[in-house]
């Protein structure tokens, strides 16, 4: 399948930390990089007393299945250090798949397409470098026009309280 993942750190040089992300994936033997967004800073949200993100996307090509794809992200994640202690709090490294061909997935714990990739503005950004025709079954709507309504009515990333992460 070819899947979307969203790259965001905002700790100990954020842009190394990606770098390492993206090198560390490419390693792996089953999954195969194609195509690099740019990257973009964002103020952090939820959270806000903390520095602000680099954001990346990444699209692969991959023969594991979803729920392979985010163990292996998670491993990854844990390798580089990252800990959970506050929802949407600082992290070294965050890795989220965004997108899986067209599949819909709604799991308590494994969600494609990513439930709040219509709401941010600038993963959508960075998808429409990727694929702004891109139409997923369940918006009817492309990247693009995704974007540009986004764009167009300033909509507001959504917003909530620190809490525990589960
Ligand atoms: P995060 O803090 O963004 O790394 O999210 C952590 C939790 O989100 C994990 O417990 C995952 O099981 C869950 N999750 C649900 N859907 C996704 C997704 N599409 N990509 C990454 N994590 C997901």
């Amino acid at each position: 399948m070819i899947a979307y993942i969203w790259l965001g750190s905002n700790l100990d040089d954020p842009y190394q930390q990606l770098d390492r992300a993206i090198q560390r994936i490419q390693t792996e033997d089953r999954i195969k990089v194609l195509r690099l967004s740019s990257r973009i800073e964002t103020e952090p949200y939820g959270y806000i007393d903390q520095p602000p993100f680099v954001n990346q996307v990444m699209e692969i090509k991959t023969d594991l299945n979803c729920r392979s794809l985010l163990h292996l992200l998670q491993e990854i994640e844990d390798r580089m250090g990252r800990t959970r202690e506050i929802h949407w709090g600082p992290r070294i490294i965050d890795l989220d798949i965004l997108l899986a061909d067209d599949l819909t997935i709604d799991e308590p714990d494994l969600q494609i397409p990513h439930p709040e990739l219509p709401s941010r503005f600038f993963v959508l950004q960075l998808l429409n470098e990727l694929i702004p025709d891109h139409v997923h079954q369940l918006w009817e709507q492309s990247i693009a026009e995704l974007y540009q309504t986004f764009e167009s009515t300033g909509g507001e990333p959504e917003f909530s309280t620190p809490k525990g992460e589960d």
